[in-house]
């Protein structure tokens, strides 16, 4: 059986029509082959993990790939490290949502004089969800540059999936406590926070039973990988049965060093049954993007 046989088999199997993946990368080619670089450098980013790129293919063929598991929406997370560079993203984004309709329009921001205009006509030429990466923009997140856009997407009610959980590697402004100063001021804010919040699980779990729009996607976690070094507190597994109508799949393709499908295995191994399994694989974020 091929890999996208086995996926289409585990969704199939729970009478979904496919799966909604909210958290995939697609950005220009020159700068995912950099975080391919990156990865491969075993920089700071990965914690000095030996991170092997599985999907390390053309773009035309993850896209394809990613059809093929039956993935019928997507999204392309990109974002800069610097000043200067968000704006550029997300024109090419543009571009990428307009020749690929199954991925969600997706912009990024960084914290920079000009960022609420460009906000702005990002949300007016449709993005459906935002990318921030707290880490890697080495960035406070409520920096009062990024109050205004913040606002802007709260009231337009666009989802911000953001990295801003300490794994794998912590940086100056990852945790919890930036993200609720945000919150504080934006109660209404769709954050969806990467990576389950890793590795401050259960604090970003107590910011999403505080705030009805917080949500979390499952990129990474569980995965025998991500156990190795930040293993999911066992005790809080009722609050992610409790939450299930607010966790959204989220996988890191392709930058991931094991298959699409350990991902979908190690969300079904929490043994939070049938019925969470299809609100977090496809239902959860069919209905926020109204897909
Ligand atoms: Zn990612």
């Amino acid at each position: 059986m091929t890999e996208a046989e086995e996926i289409r088999r585990f969704w199939g199997r729970l009478g979904l029509p496919g799966l909604v993946d909210v958290h995939t990368h697609f950005m220009p080619e020159r700068v995912l082959r950099k975080v391919w670089a990156y990865f491969d450098s075993l920089g700071p980013l990965t914690g000095g993990l030996e991170w092997p790129i599985t999907y390390r293919k053309e773009e035309a063929e993850r896209v394809a790939l990613i059809r093929e598991f039956g993935v019928r929406g997507f999204t392309a997370m990109l974002y800069p490290h610097k000043p200067g560079m968000a704006q550029w993203l997300n024109g090419w984004a543009v571009e990428f949502a307009a020749r690929t309709p199954d991925c969600l329009h997706t912009s990024t921001l960084f914290p920079e004089p000009g960022v609420e205009v460009y906000v702005r006509e990002a949300l007016e030429a449709g993005a459906r969800v935002f990318k921030a990466h707290v880490q890697v923009g080495a960035y406070d997140p409520a920096s009062e540059l990024l109050d205004p856009a913040w606002g802007l997407l709260a009231e337009a009610g666009v989802p911000v999936v953001i990295h801003c959980g300490s794994g794998p590697a912590p940086g100056k402004h990852t945790g919890p406590e930036p993200v609720a100063r945000v919150l504080a001021r934006h109660p209404r804010l769709r954050l969806v926070i990467a990576h389950m919040g890793m590795t401050e699980y259960e604090d970003f779990l107590d910011l999403a039973e505080r705030f009805g729009e917080v949500r979390l996607d499952t990129t990474s976690a569980f995965t025998d990988f991500c156990e190795r070094f930040a293993p999911f507190p066992r005790r809080a597994l009722p609050r992610l049965a409790d939450l299930g109508d607010r966790i959204l799949l989220g996988t890191d393709f392709p930058n991931i060093p094991y298959p699409y499908i350990h991902q979908l295995h190690a969300l079904e191994r929490l043994g939070l049954g049938d019925d969470w399994l299809r609100a977090v694989c496809h239902d959860n974020a069919a209905s926020l993007f109204g897909l």
